[in-house]
């Protein structure tokens, strides 16, 4: 078995991995690095193209595949759930591999389906939705190899461990994930698979490695829930206007917004693209409990008929919407610049359901935006949000129960990564035999 560390193996974004086994290999992800990708929109000179997104390291640079001669034989790409960091490349270099099928869990197919659109493209390929917690036989490959996909908990519904089980024994990837028991919508983490894949042997395993370090628990989509509760009795006065922001994908975390803001007898409306397009591809995949409980507003003449109607009538709205990374464009953003028929007033509130990812970018943004939502005088209330990556304790439980013989860090910063491996130092992993900490395009044949 050989693995090809194509993209996500130095920096939080572009994952991709490729599994050689015999003549046949393997696709897992295939995702945008964001910081690259604003960058790109933010300049008109270079394309939103593949190439465009090559020159700004926005994809993952899969030419290392044509360099080791592995194209050809490329059999099936794998997605293991719908995060952008995951799937969002995939439109821009799937021509590349015509004979693949494209296996993913229904929620993730259909977000594919959609970015698919977003980019204008047409895709040949086969595409099989699976469901979590399933194994499936993969069109033109040793009939030998077979991928499961085993359902964990994550910040977006339909998450998912890609086991490829092999003649060479089996390889597990785990990106992205939270042992969380306390869920607040669909099943814990199937803990008696993944012993039973731990038990079979696992040969070899890439692993998040965000919060390595980090010793306490991130802790459960329960405490969002309790927190949420706490923000929103805080938040409700009666005439003023109530806004609360958080991740599009987190369909959890918007179910429970919704329940919270129902409390409030206010009518919930969803304002923005990025949200209803989570929305509706949740609502597809009849994974949407509250659809029927809001109004989602998509385009920016129903936003702004919706907005001047909460300007007049402040306290009988709960408005979700998008930009809490201070994004451009984002309805946060647009209403910060007078660019809608809504002001915020003293006293108003706004809810971030999130926390800032640390870039450069999103720190400046928010710093920018929260200043001047401050000198209004509207009351924010941050950080009302637990992560979606386990800490130290997801990662020693994955190692327990898989129980890789290699492991290899992955989805981090260098420093997350040599976290991880301290943390296999603990179960007996050597650096350099059993543990390997890898370059973007580096080959390990294991
Ligand atoms: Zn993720």
């Amino acid at each position: 078995m050989e693995i090809c560390c194509v993209g996500g193996f130095e920096e939080v974004g572009k994952n991709m991995t490729a599994i050689k086994v015999g003549e046949d290999v393997f696709l897992i992800d295939c995702g945008f690095y964001l910081p690259g990708v604003i960058e790109l929109q933010e300049n008109n000179e270079i394309g939103y193209t593949t190439r465009g997104l090559r020159r700004v390291g926005g994809i993952p640079d899969d030419r290392v595949i044509d360099k080791i001669k592995w194209r050809d034989k490329v059999k099936a790409i794998f997605l293991s759930h719908a995060h952008l960091d995951h799937v969002a490349g995939l439109p821009f270099l799937i021509d590349r591999y015509p004979n693949a099928t494209v296996f993913g869990t229904p929620f993730t197919m259909k977000v594919l389906d959609s970015l698919v659109k977003d980019a204008h493209v047409n895709i040949k390929n086969q595409m099989k939705v699976v469901q979590s917690n399933s194994t499936h036989s993969i069109p033109g490959a040793s009939n030998d190899i077979k991928v499961e996909f085993v359902h964990t908990t994550h910040s977006t519904i339909d998450s998912t461990f890609v086991v490829l089980h092999t003649p060479e024994g089996s390889f597990f990837y785990a990106l992205d994930y939270k042992f969380d028991d306390t869920p607040t919508m669909g099943p814990g983490p199937n803990y008696t698979r993944l012993k039973e894949i731990g038990e079979n042997g696992v040969k070899a395993a890439i692993i998040n490695t965000l919060y390595s370090g980090k010793l306490e628990s991130n802790g459960s989509e329960k405490d969002a829930d309790d927190m949420l509760e706490r923000a929103f009795h805080e938040a409700d006065s009666n005439d003023s206007a109530l806004f609360v922001t958080t991740f599009s994908s987190h369909i959890e975390r918007l179910n429970n917004i919704v329940k919270h803001a129902q409390k409030t007898g206010r009518e919930v409306v969803f304002l923005g693209r990025s949200l209803a397009k989570y929305v509706e591809c949740a609502q597809y995949v009849g994974k949407c409990p509250f659809r029927k409980q809001i109004k989602l507003m998509r385009y920016r003449g129903q936003v702004n008929s919706i907005l001047k109607r909460v300007n007049e009538n402040r306290g009988k709205y709960v408005v979700v919407c998008t930009g809490h990374q201070g994004e451009q464009n984002s309805i946060l953003d647009r209403i910060s610049k007078g660019q809608t028929n809504f002001t915020f007033k003293h006293g108003d509130h706004l809810i971030y359901s999130s926390s800032i990812i640390p870039t450069e970018v999103n720190i400046e943004a928010r710093r920018v935006l929260d200043d001047k939502l401050k000198k209004i005088g509207v009351n924010l209330q941050v950080n009302v949000h637990v992560h979606g990556h386990g800490s130290q304790t997801s990662k020693k439980k994955l190692i327990e129960l898989v129980k890789p013989k290699i492991l290899i860090p992955a989805h981090g910063t260098r420093e997350q990564e040599e976290d991880l491996i301290c943390v296999a130092n603990e179960y007996g992993y050597k650096l350099g035999e059993t543990s390997y900490l890898v370059n973007n395009g580096q080959v390990l044949k294991i």
